[in-house]
């Protein structure tokens, strides 16, 4: 098996709306196609690799080092002693030569890529990712059933809390159990308005979480929970800045609630330094780290393991949204629980096509790989970047 071809394509993905700290009017996302000369069913095996959400393309980074680099290495030393594509051989081989700490955005290209390569060997084996995982990673206690939530309710310009009912009525009714929102975080009213608008449709506090992506004003801390934790909300998410850890902890002494951070933290440097002086709780606390935007499956398990060591369960591990992906680690590394964009109409958002909620749960594609073929409007957004090798 050799590959002969990686091709990149920045794609647009900009929508009309925001969170307490982006707008996504210009936001772009990466896909990836990694090429083979293997065929199975006198098809080329090609695997993909599509960018998480919300911190743009990485297309430069790749194509000026670390494409270079892989396509550059003998094809036998991207192989485990099996002849299978080898991940963490590809992931130090595409890092040679990038020093430590400093990991800025290569973190999420060189994840871009390993999420392809991962798609490329459980292809290769002929099984669905997360048993491919499962199997490379040794856990009996894997499972093809997950729990999953339903992230909605960004800002949208000109729409008000009735707008903002619907969309989350239609999580509902696309079967999620939990769902989550954005709030703004400089006006307690205003927070407490849309929580109890959400709280209305999903039935009860603890079937909602609450995402402030950093924008929780300190001088309202104080005010903002003695409103806020009265409602028992499944977590609160990213109350401070994600790398201010004093902060957080200084909040997390405040509030009884589970607090869920980690989206934004793209290592085991900066996850162990949340571990060290965060004053996250292991009984309750919820780590949100991004498996694509953290360099992939062998750095995020650094992580894992690091807290583990620490004696908290990997259960308490939910990723960021990583769509089909991040789904697939979930259920095969055995962590936590996995969140989805809750429309479906979306490339990134849903599951494979016929996929049910059933019990705040998901049976994972049975098809090899991601399975991003089964999701039509997601594979059309890839398809093209192998069309002339297919
Ligand atoms: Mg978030």
């Amino acid at each position: 098996m050799k590959i002969i071809a990686i091709r990149e394509a920045t794609m647009p993905i900009g929508a009309a709306m925001a969170n307490a700290s982006i707008r996504f009017d210009s936001m772009t996302a990466s896909g990836v196609a990694i090429i083979t000369d293997h065929r199975i069913d006198g098809k080329p095996v090609i695997g993909y690799g599509f960018d998480s959400i919300g911190r743009y393309g990485t297309g430069a980074l790749l194509k000026e080092r670390f494409l270079p680099r892989l396509l550059a290495a003998a094809p036998d030393a991207l192989l485990d002693p099996r002849g299978m594509i080898d991940p963490d051989r590809c992931y130090r081989i595409v890092m040679v030569n990038e020093k430590d700490g400093g990991h800025g955005e290569r973190s999420g290209a060189v994840g871009l890529l390993d999420a392809a390569l991962w798609d490329l060997r459980a292809k290769l084996e002929g099984k669905p990712l997360w048993r491919s995982l499962a199997d490379r990673y040794t856990r009996p206690d894997a499972s093809d059933c997950i729990h999953v939530y339903g992230t909605c309710g960004h800002f949208r310009p000109g729409e008000g809390l009735n707008e903002f009912q619907d969309e989350v009525r239609r999580a509902v009714d696309a079967g999620f159990q939990r769902i989550k929102i954005k709030l703004g975080g400089t006006r307690t009213a205003d927070d407490c308005a849309r929580i109890e608008a959400a709280v209305k449709i999903v039935g009860a506090g603890d079937c909602l979480a609450v995402d402030l992506n950093g924008g929780l004003e300190p001088d309202i801390v104080g005010d903002w929970l003695h409103h806020v934790e009265p409602y028992k909300l499944a977590w609160i998410e990213e109350p401070v800045a994600p790398l201010d850890y004093s902060l957080l902890a200084s909040f997390i002494k405040l509030c009884d609630t589970p607090v869920a951070t980690g989206e934004n933290l793209f290592s085991w440097d900066d996850a162990r330094n949340l571990l060290r002086y965060g004053g996250i709780r292991g009984d309750r606390d919820i780590i949100q780290l991004d498996v694509s935007l953290s360099y992939g499956i062998c750095e995020y398990l650094r992580a894992v393991g690091g807290f583990e060591a620490a004696g908290w369960s990997r259960k308490r591990f939910w990723p960021h949204a990583g769509h089909l992906f991040a789904a697939h680690v979930v259920a095969g590394l055995a962590i936590g629980g996995h969140e989805a964009a809750a429309d479906s109409r979306l490339p990134y958002g849903g599951f494979w096509d016929g996929t049910r909620i059933i019990d705040g749960q998901v049976r994972m594609s049975t098809l090899p790989g991601v399975g991003f073929e089964g999701k039509a409007n997601f594979y059309n957004l890839l398809a093209p970047l192998a069309a002339s090798a297919r």
